[in-house]
């Protein structure tokens, strides 16, 4: 969320609040094996609409021995599934943190290509995983409401 925050250049303000029940946004930690690394559904919050976000941070990644590169998968998924969240939709650009694999991209070099950035966890703060394109459109997106 600090991430989407950062790209918006202002136009956003995002705030953890103490209430679950209004959160406009939710993040949830959930288990699966369906195929799914994430998922966006919406909800409408006091009028405001707003998304309900699952994430499976125990997804297991081709090479079991990277730690890093679960991590990435949960990050870029979360950055995905929020960027959902946020009103953005798919592209079909693979460089766009909002790009879909229904385009048929390579899904292992999308995951690798953010994981090579990587030396540290830590390291996921430095590297947005975002293109220009992806903050355009967030920017134009909020510019206009
Ligand atoms: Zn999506």
């Amino acid at each position: 969320m600090e991430a989407w925050q950062t790209a918006s250049a202002g136009k956003l303000t995002l705030q953890k609040i103490a209430e679950p029940g209004k959160a406009q946004i939710r993040v949830h930690w959930v288990n699966g094996n369906d195929g799914l690394f994430g998922e966006a559904r919406p909800i409408v919050v006091d009028g405001v609409r707003g998304a309900e976000v699952y994430v499976l941070p125990a997804v297991v990644p081709p090479d079991e021995t990277d730690t890093l590169l679960r991590e990435t998968i949960v990050y870029l998924t979360c950055l995905h599934e929020t960027g959902h969240a946020l009103g953005l939709a798919h592209t079909a650009a693979f460089a766009d943190i909002m790009y879909s694999f229904q385009y048929g991209g390579d899904i292992t070099e999308y995951f690798a290509r953010y994981r090579r950035q990587l030396s540290a966890r830590s390291d996921i703060r430095k590297h947005s995983g975002m293109s220009d394109e992806d903050r355009r459109r967030l920017v134009e997106l909020w510019t206009a409401k």
